[in-house]
């Protein structure tokens, strides 16, 4: 049976998240340098994604792992913003990062592992710039829509849920890309969602076809790793797509959502 209840809209600046038009999330994992973030940006823009991501601080399982940039990010970011016309999707860990960003993100992230920070998603309740929630690896769909209700209920309806896979017994791809959630979520809440099939797979030649599946699914969207140079990424470069890898994706994407009735404002194919 398809989706019975209307999805609600989110908007991120000017471009709307639920609506009949499918969206793309592209950009590298994280932030690492003027040139690298701002010719990742232009070329992700070029293909057809609306918004931008990148990591400021990067929740790594290793503490020896690099950690994002942090403050020594925020002017050029600003800059590349102003140039690409972008919105920037960006993760915060923490209440008190809320307010280092606020003046230039245009859409919060909550990751995977912090799904269940109850403090974090009261405060990104309080405030009304929308939210993209990552399903926890570990975590039930139940649970999921759960952490939504912690930021509606404390004002903001701006929630976006997206699946990033879960782990499972299978070791062969890096988790577990589920897609009965989001069928799930379509058919039985008003919630908008997107698939995150980078982290879900973690091999970049995989990537396109599961975001293929993704759009035929009826996702409302998609958040990709793209970075200028994967080889040389200082987090998650084994499933960045190249930008080349990128722009392929997107002029066949183009035909997926065609086939399935849905819009899109990406590159044509
Ligand atoms: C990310 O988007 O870079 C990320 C860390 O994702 P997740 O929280 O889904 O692991
Ligand atoms: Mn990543």
């Amino acid at each position: 049976m398809q989706t019975t209840l209307s999805t609600q809209t989110v908007k991120v600046g000017s471009v709307e998240i639920g609506g009949p038009s499918f969206t793309v999330i592209a950009g590298p994992c994280s932030v690492e340098s003027r040139e690298q973030f701002l010719t990742t940006a232009l070329a992700v823009k070029k293909s057809g994604a609306q918004l931008l991501r990148g990591g400021i601080w990067k929740v790594r399982t290793s503490a020896a792992a690099f950690q994002g940039l942090g403050q020594d990010s925020y002017s050029f970011i600003s800059d590349v913003l102003k140039e690409t016309g972008l919105q920037l999707v960006s993760e915060i860990m923490e209440p008190r990062q809320m307010a280092e960003i606020h003046e230039f993100v245009g859409m919060y992230q909550v990751g995977a592992r912090n799904m269940q920070n109850t403090a974090l998603l009261k405060e990104l309740g309080r405030q009304k710039k929308p939210v993209l929630l990552k399903r926890g690896f570990g975590s039930l769909v139940d649970e999921w829509l759960k952490a939504a209700d912690y930021i509606h209920r404390e004002g903001n309806p701006n929630v976006v849920l997206c699946e990033r896979g879960i782990r499972t017994f299978e070791t062969a791809t890096r988790f577990t890309l589920d897609l009965n959630s989001v069928v799930y979520v379509k058919d039985r809440t008003r919630l908008p969602v997107i698939v995150d099939p980078s982290h879900a797979v973690g091999i970049s030649a995989l990537v396109p076809r599961l975001a293929f599946a993704s759009a035929a699914a009826g996702a409302d969207g998609l958040i990709v790793e793209v970075h200028s140079d994967p080889t040389k990424a200082l987090s998650d470069g084994l499933q960045a797509l190249t930008l080349k890898g990128f722009d392929e994706m997107m002029s066949k994407l183009g035909r997926v959502l065609k086939a399935v009735d849905r819009s899109f404002d990406g590159k044509p194919s």
